[in-house]
């Protein structure tokens, strides 16, 4: 079983996107606990310094390399010193109550309390960095299981120090624990895998619904944005002005400075946009050159406020090693909820026309809509 979820987890590591960080060490940390699996089973076929000291040397790299894996999946910095330190000091206490004075059970309390460490700390970053899912609820209850599993293994050892029972004997409460400690194990990598897919449909979404150029909305973000602000709108009436980007002689820039300082010049446009936008604006870039934001509840005059920010920032807050430029900006208000996207658009398009066709480097706004007193 071992074997199969580390060809999962591998397989997996191979097809995820390389934004999805962690999976590697999994696959590895399950690989070891195969491997240290085979090792426990084989007590008496092979010499005990394997079955003891390494099966539970690969069993401590094994949910070490789970929390390196889990602080790299939530982005945090691999404490490889914890990793260190818990097997350094595991395999001290394996060897002395090993060989110096044999005392198993407290072997077994000195290594399930290592690994309760490892687990727990675990626990402790999907409680505090997971997302409110319930990829994250599985993964952390499975993770406080498996904890309180190992916990209570060395705390239910406790009152057996100074005897010496076979700890792999059948016992029913060994064979609970050694087949629960297994089961967990195998069940924590659906967990990781869980919230590894969660991760993947979310990363896939934010890739489908943004320009990979300047993260702003693309066109299919920015459509369901608006379905979404057209059923608000007619709960709340409330009008909402949208402003169509166009830079000014934009080719000449390309022309003059070469493609890649054109990308630097539209990363600039956007971020100065969104600036220049509150957190519930929206912006998008739409074609080549063209940026679209969508105001909800604003007015022409707060559209027109803004309009001018946007401007005066790209004159003014410009990088000294980016080309001056310019833009050219059309504003509509939206005059019934009904209206549709496309015939928005047209009507900011209309407005920003005639900002190029009197001289670029101006704002206008959408006649009718101003006429008509909507705005
Ligand atoms: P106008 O003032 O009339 O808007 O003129 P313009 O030169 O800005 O407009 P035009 O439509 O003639 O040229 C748009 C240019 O935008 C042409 C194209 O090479 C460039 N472009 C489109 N997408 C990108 C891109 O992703 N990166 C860069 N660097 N240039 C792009
Ligand atoms: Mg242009
Ligand atoms: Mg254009």
């Amino acid at each position: 079983m071992y074997a199969a979820m580390s060809i999962v987890l591998f397989s997996a590591k191979q097809n995820f996107p390389l934004g999805i960080k962690g999976i590697g060490y999994w696959a590895l940390g399950t690989l070891m606990f195969m491997v240290a699996g085979i090792l426990y089973g084989a007590r008496g076929l092979v010499p005990d310094w394997l079955s003891i000291a390494c099966a539970n040397l690969v069993m401590f790299w094994g949910v070490g390399f789970l929390l390196i894996g889990t602080q790299k999946f939530y982005g945090r910095p691999p404490t490889w010193w914890l990793f260190h330190l818990v097997w350094g000091i595991g395999i001290a206490n394996v060897i002395w109550w090993w060989l110096v004075t044999p005392d198993s059970i407290s072997r077994v309390i000195a290594i399930s309390s290592l690994l309760f460490v490892l687990y727990f700390a675990q626990f402790l970053l999907i409680a505090r960095y997971g997302e409110r899912h319930f990829s994250t609820y599985l993964f952390g209850l499975l993770m406080l299981l498996q904890s309180a599993v190992v916990l209570i293994r060395s705390v239910t050892c406790l009152k057996y120090v100074g005897t010496n029972p076979g700890v792999l004997d059948g016992g029913v409460f060994n064979v609970s624990y050694l087949a629960t400690f297994s089961v967990m194990a195998q069940m924590l990598t659906v967990g990781f895998m869980t919230a590894a897919t969660r991760r993947l449909q979310i990363l896939l979404e934010q890739r489908s619904n943004l320009d990979p150029l300047t993260g702003v909305l693309n066109r299919r973000g920015f459509a369901e944005i608006y379905a979404k602000e057209k059923a608000r709108m007619k709960r709340d009436l409330l009008p909402r002005a949208l402003l169509s980007i166009d830079l000014d002689f934009f080719k000449s820039i390309n022309d003059h400075f070469g493609h890649a300082m054109g990308d630097r010049v539209l990363i600039h446009v956007a971020s100065t946009i969104r600036e220049a936008l509150r957190d519930t604006d929206y912006v998008a870039r739409f074609g080549g050159e063209e940026f679209i934001a969508l105001l909800p509840d604003a007015t022409a005059e707060r559209a027109l406020t803004v309009a001018s920010r946007i401007q005066a920032s790209v004159r003014e807050a410009r990088p000294d090693d980016l080309p001056a430029y310019t833009i050219s900006i059309g504003i509509a208000c939206q005059t019934s909820p009904e209206e549709n996207l496309d015939s928005f658009l047209l009507r900011a398009d209309t407005a920003l026309y005639r900002a190029k066709a009197a001289g670029r480097d101006r704002v206008e706004v959408n006649e009718p809509a101003i006429r008509l007193g909507f705005c």
